[in-house]
């Protein structure tokens, strides 16, 4: 049988991280995360080839230019995408896939596979968010701002998806998207 794809976007900061790692850890959907490539470098906290493959730029345009994804996208100067094969075969084994994207690579999943089904994370307010991301201490004001402006616009976007969930909790917010994934592989 043939797994089904979900795809996670919401805002930078809102938490998909967090819940998406909850989801798998308590993982009775049979759901797998397709790993990222992104130019942008890691934070203290991340590993290669766990949180990210973090690559160079002249790696991610080969990459472009070989039709390695499924998506790609720019997000505050640096690349970020799906590589291709892998969820092809990860869906072919049978698993549930889950991406967690931002909005211009789901719209390029929407287009190319639209049998896949689409969550938005919203935060309780963009009061909260704002201190969600200055609460990470990881970027810069400069880079902080970017991605706030850039929240912003995203959150416009919300209304393109399947489903929506407010992340005011990890565990109402993980509870939200297993029930979703439950209920749409059943
Ligand atoms: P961050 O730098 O905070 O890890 O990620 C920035 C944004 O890029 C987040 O919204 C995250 O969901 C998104 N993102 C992560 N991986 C991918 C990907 O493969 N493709 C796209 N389009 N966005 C991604």
């Amino acid at each position: 049988m043939i797994g089904k794809l979900f795809v996670l976007s919401g805002p930078s900061g809102v938490g998909k991280g967090t819940v998406r790692e909850k989801l798998l850890a308590n993982n009775d959907i049979n759901l797998t995360y397709s790993i990222s490539m992104t130019t942008r470098k890691p934070r203290s906290n991340e590993i290669d080839g766990v949180h990210y493959f973090f690559v160079d730029n002249d790696y991610f345009e080969k990459a472009i230019k070989n039709d390695e994804f499924l998506e790609y996208a720019k997000f505050v100067g640096h690349y970020y995408g799906t590589p291709k094969k892998h969820v092809e075969e990860l869906l072919k084994e049978g698993k549930n896939v889950l991406l967690e994207i931002e909005v211009q690579g789901a719209k390029q999943v929407m287009e190319k596979c639209p049998e896949a089904i689409t969550i938005f994370m919203i935060p309780p307010s963009f009061e909260e968010l704002e201190k969600r991301i200055r609460g990470r201490r990881t970027e810069s004001e400069d880079v902080v701002s970017q991605r706030l402006s850039k929240a912003k616009k995203e959150m416009s976007l919300k209304d393109n998806y399947n489903f929506l969930v407010v992340n005011d909790t990890v565990e109402n917010a993980s509870k939200a998207i297993h029930d979703i994934i439950l209920k749409m592989t059943k």
